[in-house]
């Protein structure tokens, strides 16, 4: 469900054609439906409904300051994973004591951040790290609130390089553990133990491994009060899946199979949902340079690349791509949809059927919305797309796209001595 459809035989975002977006604002960019951004945080609120709650938009998968903003203004709390996260959370005004900040590798110095601004709790992943945190805290004397990681062993379905849960990833303490973990972290004075935490995989479109990872946290969480360590949070992580080309559960199933194990602990359960918040809510949209043919091959070749999109290469992701003006459509062909960069892997599409655009076509790459510009680079010195937030029959340009100057700011020449 989103509010990129065809009216007319024309592309739109909400209320305005998408020719007219490229027109204004150039090629290539990315454009969010804030209508779709809204449904889709409300629709996931609303599966929770019942159930003490906060949902923390795990917001690697789209950070622009505008769309933490919509978000923190219908409630959202967020899930960090970097100082440089909590800063952009900070400068939208967000409420620190929504802010979940998890991660294997924080620095004493975004520990220190993330304690002076008073977030809600560190995620912990590891033994050292506790060590870490309890150090900082003591000097800073704060009590630090933490939760333990849990890695609940399992798999959970999906491509190997976003698959978190199982017990060879870098993610998490074992299962087996945890109880050591808890009781080394009892004897640190500067922690409280405020909650349990897990975050099995992302792209998830089967509801058997969540389930799976809350019987087993619920497990822990028992075991845990019959030691006597009364926590108040139990995080539950984000992974639900989007159609990019399969079925996912809808949200409300989603709740209810993770909740079922769980909702009589008396925890308040937090969730940090990135990718089905909005993945659907965002398109990114390209011009057509030219179409290429070799004796064995179609190519069309376009104005965005792997530097904007990077999903293609990097997981085998599906992205369907559409015509943005589907009026006089061409021949039915099979094509690969590559970009200028110089790189066998760049490409958004390969063996694609679709109608054979012409040179100054514009294409939509649909469900580019998480994971899309936040992985974006400059790779072969192209400035990164332009940012735009369509609301209604409003267009905000919410992030101007790089210029020339952008692509060397902080490089210096110097002048080294002749040898
Ligand atoms: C990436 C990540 C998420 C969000 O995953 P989605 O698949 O986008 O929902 C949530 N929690 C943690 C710890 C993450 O690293």
């Amino acid at each position: 469900m989103n509010y990129f459809e065809y009216r007319h035989d024309q592309l739109c975002a909400e209320d305005i054609p998408i020719a007219e977006l490229a027109r204004r604002f150039g090629t290539p960019f990315y454009v969010y439906s804030a209508r779709t951004l809204r449904r889709h945080f409300r629709v996931f609120d609303e599966a929770f409904a019942g159930t003490d709650h906060l949902i923390c938009f795990a917001m690697k998968a789209l950070s622009n300051l505008s769309i933490l903003k919509l978000f923190a203004s219908m409630g959202a709390g967020f899930d960090i994973v970097s100082g440089g996260e909590l800063m952009r959370c900070l400068r939208v005004g967000a409420d620190p004591g929504k802010i979940v900040f998890s991660g294997v590798g924080k620095t004493d110095e975004e520990i220190a951040a993330a304690l002076t601004a008073r977030i809600l709790m560190i995620n912990v992943e590891s033994g050292p790290e506790l060590h870490h945190i309890n150090q900082v805290a003591g000097r800073m004397q704060f009590r630090a609130p933490v939760s333990l990681r849990v890695n609940p062993d399992l798999d959970p379905g999906t491509h190997p390089h976003i698959s978190t849960g199982h017990r060879d990833s870098k993610f998490g303490v074992p299962l087996a553990q945890v109880h050591e973990y808890y009781a080394e972290a009892r004897g640190l004075p500067n922690l409280e133990l405020v909650g349990l935490s897990t975050h099995i995989g992302s792209q998830i479109t089967d509801t058997a491994p969540f389930n799976e990872a809350a019987e087993k946290v619920k497990a822990i969480v028992s075991g845990l009060r019959s030691a006597g360590v009364a926590l108040k949070y139990l995080d539950l992580g984000g992974g639900l899946g989007i159609p990019y080309q399969e079925e996912p559960p809808a949200p409300a199933e989603y709740a209810r199979v993770l909740l079922k194990p769980i909702r009589d602990l008396g925890l308040r359960i937090i969730t940090e949902p990135g990718r089905v918040i909005v993945g659907n809510a965002g398109i990114f949209v390209t011009r057509v340079l030219y179409v290429k043919e070799t004796d064995v091959k179609r190519f069309i070749v376009i104005d965005g690349a792997m530097n904007d999109l990077i999903r293609p290469v990097l997981y085998e992701a599906y992205h369907e791509i559409r015509p943005v003006d589907r009026r006089n459509p061409g021949k039915p062909v099979v094509a690969d949809v590559v970009g200028p960069v110089c790189e066998s892997g760049d490409f958004l599409a390969r063996e694609r059927e679709l109608a054979e655009p012409k040179t100054g076509d514009l294409l939509a790459v649909m469900s580019a919305g998480a994971y899309g510009f936040v992985m974006a680079s400059n790779y072969n010195s192209r400035p990164r797309a332009a940012e735009i937030l369509v609301d209604d029959t409003d267009a905000h340009l919410i992030r101007e796209r790089d210029t020339f100057e952008d692509l060397i700011r902080g490089e210096k020449i110097v002048e080294l001595r002749s040898r």
